[in-house]
């Protein structure tokens, strides 16, 4: 029988990975929906393709064509976040917007494949506990999750988890050579192609904080007993290690199309989009190193945030994704992303137990301040 499955952030870089998935897949899947921003032409292009039953933009609803069930904003969201026809909902938009729907499958016992790591980050407590109360599956797509997801038996057994790091286009440049770089050379990863935001935090290494917050919650692991290793080659996507010392990995190509391929189709395993084999000879070496925390500043940080819990993984969070939009703007410099997330950062106070309203009050709040101190510098700059 086909799953039927629907696509948060299609017009994306994951969720336009995911329609190539599924099209290989041939009669795997059904698609239920596809969500977008405000990128129409693409989605137009995507209807007629995959002929989904519902389409929701967050704007120009009347620009879609092809598709008789058009919604919109975050109330199309929730609409087909709570359709029970879906087996799965890929949840592939960028920023907070995946929270609130991903909230809404849960509550309505629909499997996820979650590749927006920002809602882990904002409310991973409150996700993961009502993931457990509603029997609902969690399945990474992020790359270094999904390769954990694959080699954990038995969670009970792990005594650390090791996330690989490429260490992104400055891994071996200089400070200043940071400092100066531009929008461009941040955006030029060595071994992902991804959506701006997420290659900008690769460059700075927050992208890795953010998945030390993810990995914390998605496995229940103390922040302790999370490790970091840069490995530039991108092969080994990460590793466990079990209470006897045996250490599994999970290696391959660099492609998310393997891992957003497990995680729509666990537990199931198919050849689908695999490129060609995978040969050690043909890969010769595989580096590894520790990251140098003096230079990238953000996975200290990510790691005070995390262990404090609550409230401040929501501040790191808006604030960084205030700094990078400003960098992307060229308002602000690289180096300065960090420097105002952590500015921000030590100003708010600490909340321990937020609600999701309180969650979304935070965020906001950051958002502005983080915006006043953008403007400030800026103007401080144009004087
Ligand atoms: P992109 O910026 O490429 O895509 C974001 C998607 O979200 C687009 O489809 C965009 O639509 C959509 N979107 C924006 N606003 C809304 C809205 N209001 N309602 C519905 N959809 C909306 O991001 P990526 O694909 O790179 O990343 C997506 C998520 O996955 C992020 O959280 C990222 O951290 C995570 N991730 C990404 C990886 C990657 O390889 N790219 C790897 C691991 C995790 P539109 O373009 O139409 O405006
Ligand atoms: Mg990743």
């Amino acid at each position: 029988m086909k799953r039927k499955i629907s696509i948060i952030g299609s017009t994306g870089s994951i969720g336009t990975q995911a329609l190539e998935v599924i099209e290989k897949l041939g009669d795997k899947f059904e698609i239920l929906a596809l969500a977008a921003g405000s990128n129409i032409d693409k989605i137009n292009e995507q209807i007629a393709k995959f002929h989904p039953k519902y389409v929701s933009v967050s704007k120009d609803a009347d620009k879609v064509i092809g598709c008789d069930n058009v919604l919109s904003g975050s109330q199309g969201l929730e609409e087909i976040c709570s359709n029970q026809e879906n087996d799965i909902i890929l949840m592939a938009c960028s920023g907070k917007i995946g929270l609130k729907p991903t909230l809404t499958a849960i509550q309505n016992k629909i499997n996820i494949a979650l590749a927006n790591k920002e809602t882990l980050v904002m409310a991973g407590d409150i996700v993961m506990q009502k993931a457990k109360e509603n029997g609902v599956a969690i399945i990474p797509v992020d790359s270094e999750h999904c390769a954990i997801h694959q080699c954990i038996k038995d969670i009970s057994q792990v005594s650390k988890l090791i996330i690989t790091a490429s260490g992104g286009p400055f891994l071996h440049k200089t400070v200043e050579d940071m400092k100066n770089a531009t929008v461009e050379q941040a955006l030029a990863h060595p071994r992902w192609n991804m959506g701006p935001k997420i290659t900008v935090d690769s460059a700075t290494l927050m992208n890795k904080g953010l998945e030390i917050i993810e990995a914390h919650h998605l496995f229940d692991m103390d922040y302790d007993n999370i490790d970091v290793v840069i490995h530039p080659q991108s092969i080994v996507h990460s590793a466990i290690e079990y209470v006897d010392g045996s250490v599994i990995a999970q290696l391959g190509l660099p492609s998310m199309h393997i891992p957003i391929q497990y995680a729509i189709c666990y537990p199931e395993r198919y050849e689908g989009i695999k490129s060609k084999s995978f040969s050690f000879s043909e890969i010769a070496r595989l580096d590894f190193e520790k990251p140098d925390y003096d230079k990238f500043k953000f996975l200290s940080l990510a790691y005070n945030a995390g262990k404090q819990g609550g409230s401040s993984t929501v501040v790191l969070n808006a604030a960084d994704e205030e700094a990078v939009f400003a960098f992307l703007k060229g308002q602000i410099k690289l180096y300065d992303i960090y420097q105002i997330t952590e500015d921000i950062y030590s100003k708010f106070d600490h909340v321990q137990n937020p609600s999701i309203d309180e969650i979304f009050e935070i965020d906001k709040e950051v958002r502005i301040k983080t915006n006043e101190l953008i403007s400030g510098r800026v103007a401080c700059l144009n004087i």
